[in-house]
């Protein structure tokens, strides 16, 4: 039996998680991790291979010419994000809103139109304005619950973008069936798939074409790197991203991508933690009386629970809640008196963050019953027990500051 290289296509996708993108044995031995491979030049034996190479790049085999393209560290995330997500291949990003970036430049030219989800991480807004409105591209926002997405599609509609479970809210999207509906009208279909982290939620599976990660999330893991990824379902589409990328420049350090692979190994034990601590953060907070609602796919009264569990395998440690107290003042307070949740934005990594949901990204949500104040929690890796008695303290704190301004 040989163990160079280890290739486990057949085994279950935790297992090939760990091993893909190993680095290939040399004189019979070398280290279980992918070195951190750093350059700008790539040097040639001569010229005859360089050649070669270039030739090969251009009929587009992942080979390096250039330091931009990334060398064995980013084909060996690569792979694995590919691995992750069940797709052909995938392109690395310097944060996940310029993977979201370069999937709206890469498929939309002036006079295109594309359809996009409320529920929307909100900068994908700002992608809007700054960036496709001044190239006569034309964003359309709905509600995939209520608005029924044929009577949308028009003939310059190029691509539905939607993320599912939704930012702040979690509203999660019938996507198999958005994505029959765009695809029978030659629709491309991208979906942000941070929240599932690729482990809990396959959207390529499910009829998506493109699966974008904010890598810097669940995957990295550790709140120390800034990474996006975007994978494609075909080599067509692959190719027209990869043209994209090349001519953006994106280009990401191997020391940030070794930091990614390194995360992605440790992805299965720590997204079940964050799930068992978010269950038992749920649950407390459900049965608390200064909660009004607490918005959690796996609950079973959140809107979006029996899709969840058709369609995902598990959930992250993230939820929103709102305050039975119609004060806007209480999430303020409530954050402030908290001890072991920091305040902060970003999510995925070991700790837990906690953070005031602004009222007019929530407003954005058709789902949101508007006026109360809500918060925004990142369930980390500690005891529960502790987290709670924080989270208890947060709630009295609400009502001592309340009561003494009433
Ligand atoms: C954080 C986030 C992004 C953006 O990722 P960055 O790496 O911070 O740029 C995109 N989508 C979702 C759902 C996110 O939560």
């Amino acid at each position: 039996m040989s163990h160079d290289p280890i290739s486990h296509d057949d085994a279950d996708l935790r297992t090939r998680l760990i091993h893909v993108g190993s680095p290939a044995l040399r004189d019979g031995a070398g280290p279980v991790n992918v070195p951190v491979v750093r350059t700008s030049t790539v040097r040639f034996a001569d010229s005859a291979a360089q050649q070669a190479l270039q030739a090969r790049r251009g009929a587009g085999e992942r080979v390096a010419t250039y330091g931009r393209h990334g060398l064995d560290t980013h084909a060996a995330l690569e792979s694995a994000i590919t691995t992750l997500e069940g797709g052909y291949r995938t392109l690395l990003a310097p944060s996940g809103l310029s993977a979201i970036s370069l999937v709206f430049l890469a498929l939309l030219k002036p006079g295109d139109h594309v359809l996009v989800s409320d529920s929307v991480y909100a900068p994908v807004r700002k992608v809007d304005q700054v960036l496709l409105q001044r190239q006569g591209i034309r964003v359309e926002y709905f509600t995939p619950g209520r608005d029924a997405l044929p009577d949308l599609l028009r003939p310059q509609t190029r691509l539905l973008y939607v993320e599912s479970p939704g930012s702040l809210l979690y509203e999660v999207l019938d996507l198999p069936a958005l994505a029959a509906q765009a695809r029978e009208r030659g629709v491309a279909v991208a979906i942000d798939n941070t929240w599932g982290a690729g482990l809990y939620h396959q959207p390529l599976a499910l009829g998506a074409n493109i699966s974008i990660q904010a890598a810097t999330k669940y995957l990295a893991g550790h709140s120390d790197v800034m990474m996006g990824s975007v994978t494609a379902d075909t080599p067509e589409l692959f190719d027209r991203l990869a043209a994209t990328h090349d001519a953006l420049g994106l280009s990401v350090g191997a020391d940030d991508a070794y930091l990614t692979l390194r995360g992605i190994r440790t992805l299965d034990v720590r997204l079940a933690r964050h799930q068992a601590n978010a269950t038992a953060v749920a649950a407390y907070l459900s049965a608390h009386p200064d909660v009004f609602q607490v918005y959690y796919p796996p609950l079973p009264q959140d809107p979006g629970h029996a899709l969840w569990k058709r369609d995902f395998s598990g959930a992250n440690g993230l939820l929103t809640f709102a305050f039975a107290q119609n004060d806007p003042r209480a999430a303020g307070v409530f954050v402030d008196a908290l001890r072991y949740f920091s305040i902060g934005a970003s999510w995925g990594g070991y700790e837990s963050l906690a953070l005031e949901a602004a009222p007019q990204r929530l407003a954005e949500h058709t789902g949101w019953p508007g006026g109360r104040s809500a918060v925004r929690l990142h369930v980390g890796l500690e005891h529960p027990d502790d987290l709670i008695s924080d989270l208890e303290q947060g709630f009295a704190a609400v009502r001592d500051r309340l009561r003494l301004s009433a």
